[in-house]
């Protein structure tokens, strides 16, 4: 049998803490936890744990400030945001330092299964072996991003990339020219099952953080552009 997966979860508030825990062992996992944010990085930053779940508002240092530290020592771990803030902004500032999802409080215990399940399955559907992603930017010469160190040389300029990011764009990358939906970004890079129905805007802020990073004018996207009817495309030029 292959070993229980690990995950610990940072959270302050009492109540959902020890439900979190008591979910997550039900559900065959070894679950560690922290009260407040230094202890929480510390333990995220020297345990081995497949996933974090991770509360955005916490004394010492918030999750904002957690998900940058452990990202600059670590691009591969698997970070689920949660939060009570619903705003854009703050969903969209977790992403950006690279959480791989969120839930926004209050959520469905069901739900944040399914997603930590998810997330923890990721790694079988996508082909990690390091190699380049060569992409032929519009007016320009090619730009690479290299999978494996989620380095891009685009315009010239040396792009930092989450793994997410670099996913998304390798799916996308191998079906060039088709149009890929929401759905099926879910299902292939995230994990999520089909027809899950879920309510989350992570692709479509995910595709806006990579239009800032590959397009000239994200504004007006020439290559990574969206499909009416929902989805997107990559455009080879
Ligand atoms: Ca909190």
């Amino acid at each position: 049998m292959s070993r229980k997966a690990r995950l610990l979860i940072i959270e302050d508030e009492q109540a959902i803490r020890t439900g979190l825990v008591d979910v997550f062992v039900f559900h065959g996992y070894e679950v560690d936890f922290a009260e407040e944010g230094n202890d929480g990085l510390r333990k995220a930053l020297t345990g081995k744990y497949d996933l974090l779940l991770l509360d955005i508002m916490l004394p010492g240092i918030n999750g904002y400030d957690i998900c940058e530290a452990i990202r600059e020592q670590d691009k591969e771990q698997a970070i689920i945001m949660l939060t009570a803030k619903s705003g854009d902004e703050d969903i969209i500032h977790g992403l950006a330092l690279g959480a791989d999802d969120y839930v926004a409080k209050p959520f469905s215990i069901a739900q944040l299964v399914l997603r930590v399940q998810a997330v923890l399955r990721r790694s079988r559907l996508l082909d990690r072996e390091g190699h380049e992603i060569s992409l032929r930017l519009p007016e320009l010469a090619a730009g690479t991003i290299d999978t494996r160190n989620l380095l891009g040389n685009l315009y010239g300029k040396e792009v930092q990339f989450t793994r997410r990011e670099v996913d998304i764009l390798q799916y996308l990358h191998e079906h060039t020219d088709r149009p890929v939906s929401r759905d099926e970004l879910l299902n292939k890079v995230w994990g999520y099952a089909k027809n899950l129905d879920l309510e989350t805007r992570t692709v479509d802020i995910h595709i806006a953080k990579l239009r800032r990073k590959i397009e000239r004018d994200p504004k007006h996207p020439r290559f990574l552009i969206t499909v009416r009817g929902g989805g997107y495309r990559l455009v080879s030029v």
